[in-house]
């Protein structure tokens, strides 16, 4: 797919340098298997120089007025959008993402961050009333500091704006790390950042291994706050390790969302929501929905809907044809995950509705391709309904009793995103108090939104993302009381 191997280093107070002991790692194609880029593989010197620079940074930006920050970070995401093509082309090289798709997503991390820019020049205090005559009371807020951002492969971009934006808004700096599948689409993304005006130390790059870069940010004593997306067995661990030295800390992590159909949902719309929630981006998203629970008399309709959904999306080479639906999956990994969960519910009496494995027709060399497979007649005993699956595969269960539906859908230990449809005005306010999630759709598939906020329940997440209440995520509260 690409002519010659990328060749990129890490990036610290706005230069490109090799890494402290000159180790590279590799990324390939998820559609090919070709050798896509050489990458610098940040150690813990580098994490130091890195911090360093970040440190510096931040005197300076945390010193700016609100409105000096908005207007920089304006100018900024200017420029960021003219290079939203390559910066798709190298999603699509590396994760496999239709380029298309990959245009949206740096688009939509550019507003992200707009949206965010406009929310440092709000960010207010409060004056308090005292018990002396001679006592002023203020209460304010103070940019944190140094901060890491810890990003997975799936949203490569958009995830690391949901943390970029409020960081550079409230005056923080940052050093991002991203996964070693996807190093090269987060990293172009900071680039241009810094090209479109941001200081060089502000944001820093240093892709690398997780067990070692990753904990070494997460231990270092001058970093005051970690924000990650990933799993949450990796959350947890990043919670204990960031304990030594008391950092605050934001998870957004795994989900195993459900939706609920109702007898009187609208079924087009209904078949349509889940094919897209389902299936985009190969299912490799948070938000997916990995089982359904629909109600019986409707259960024929809604699968036969839901197939003809699955049958519509194409799949092929994510940078040849940028308008496909789906490429390839990113890691091989997740292949296997995918085929387990398909044979383990076939094995446990699911009916193949759609889908099961590859295409006939490989849409790449790869074998990374997988097709949009719905399974019908699944029990809570299946992989498919417990497990994040993270692949493009759907458990469907019926269901006679909308309470019971409900006992299903809470009992995980995720709570990320739960989805509900319904023509019933009473039963939308009742099942959405009642599901157990930090987010729950009505309707509808719009998941993140810039003002709401995605927090995720149980093992779903620590802390929050997006929305105003974000920047206080970036933020040290300070009490200033002065006698006079
Ligand atoms: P992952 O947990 O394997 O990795 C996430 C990041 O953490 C990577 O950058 C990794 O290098 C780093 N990491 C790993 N071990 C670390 C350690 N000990 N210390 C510090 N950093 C460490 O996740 P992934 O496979 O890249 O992404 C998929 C997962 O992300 C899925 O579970 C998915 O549900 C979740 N996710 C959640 C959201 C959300 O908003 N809730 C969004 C997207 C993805």
């Amino acid at each position: 797919m690409t002519s010659a191997p990328i060749l990129h280093d890490l990036f610290i107070d706005g230069r490109e340098i090799a890494a402290d002991d000159g180790r590279r790692f590799e990324v390939h194609s998820p559609h090919d298997g070709t050798l896509v880029a050489s990458v610098a593989s940040a150690t813990v010197a580098d994490v130091d120089r890195a911090v360093a620079a970040a440190e510096r940074a931040f005197r300076e930006w945390s010193a700016l007025t609100a409105y000096e920050r908005e207007a920089a970070i304006r100018r900024a995401t200017a420029h960021v959008r003219t290079c939203a093509p390559e910066i798709a082309r190298l999603m699509a090289l590396e994760q496999g993402k239709p380029l298309n798709q990959g245009r949206s997503e740096v688009i939509g991390a550019c507003e992200t961050i707009d949206y965010y820019a406009a929310e440092a020049v709000r960010i207010e205090g409060t004056i308090n009333p005292t018990e002396h005559r001679n006592f002023r009371s203020f209460v304010v807020h103070q940019p944190i500091g140094v901060c890491a951002v810890i990003t997975p492969w799936n949203y490569p971009v958009s995830l690391l704006s949901w943390k970029l934006g409020p960081a550079l808004a409230t005056g923080c700096a940052v050093i991002v790390k991203p996964t070693t599948v996807t190093p090269l689409s987060p990293a172009a993304f900071c680039r241009a950042l810094v090209a479109g005006g941001l200081p060089g130390g502000l944001i820093n790059v240093l892709p690398g291994p997780g067990s070692t870069l990753g904990d070494a940010l997460v231990r270092h004593p001058r970093i005051a706050k970690i924000a990650m997306t990933g799993s949450s067995a990796t959350g947890k661990r990043i919670l204990a390790s960031a304990a030594s030295t008391l950092k605050k800390v934001s998870l957004e992590l795994g989900g195993q969302c459900p939706a609920i159909i109702c007898a009187d949902a609208d079924l087009a719309n209904a078949a349509k929501v889940a094919a897209y929630k389902g299936f985009r981006n190969c299912g490799q998203s948070c938000s997916s929905i990995n089982r359904i629970y629909v109600h019986r008399d409707v259960a024929a309709e809604f699968l036969d809907r839901l197939r003809s959904e699955a049958e519509k999306l194409t799949l092929g080479d994510p940078v040849a044809n940028p308008s496909v639906d789906l490429g390839p999956m990113a890691t091989a990994d997740g292949v296997e995950t995918s085929r387990e969960h398909i044979a383990d519910a076939l094995a446990h009496g699911a009916r193949l509705v759609a889908g099961g494995g590859s295409p006939k027709t490989p849409a790449g060399p790869s074998g990374r391709y997988l097709m949009p497979t719905i399974l019908a007649e699944a029990t809570a005993a299946m992989r498919v309904m417990r497990e994040e699956t993270f692949g493009p595969v759907i458990g469907v269960a019926a269901f006679d009793d909308l309470d019971a539906a409900v006992r299903m859908a809470n009992d995980s230990d995720y709570g990320l995103v739960s989805y509900l449809f319904t023509r019933d005005l009473a039963a939308a306010h009742r099942v959405s108090e009642q599901l157990e999630a930090g987010t729950v759709c009505v309707n509808h598939g719009a998941v993140n939104t810039n003002y709401g906020p995605y927090a995720g329940w149980k093992d779903s997440g620590y802390g929050l993302e997006l929305s105003r209440r974000a920047v206080f995520e970036y933020l040290k509260v300070k009490h200033i009381k002065i006698q006079l």
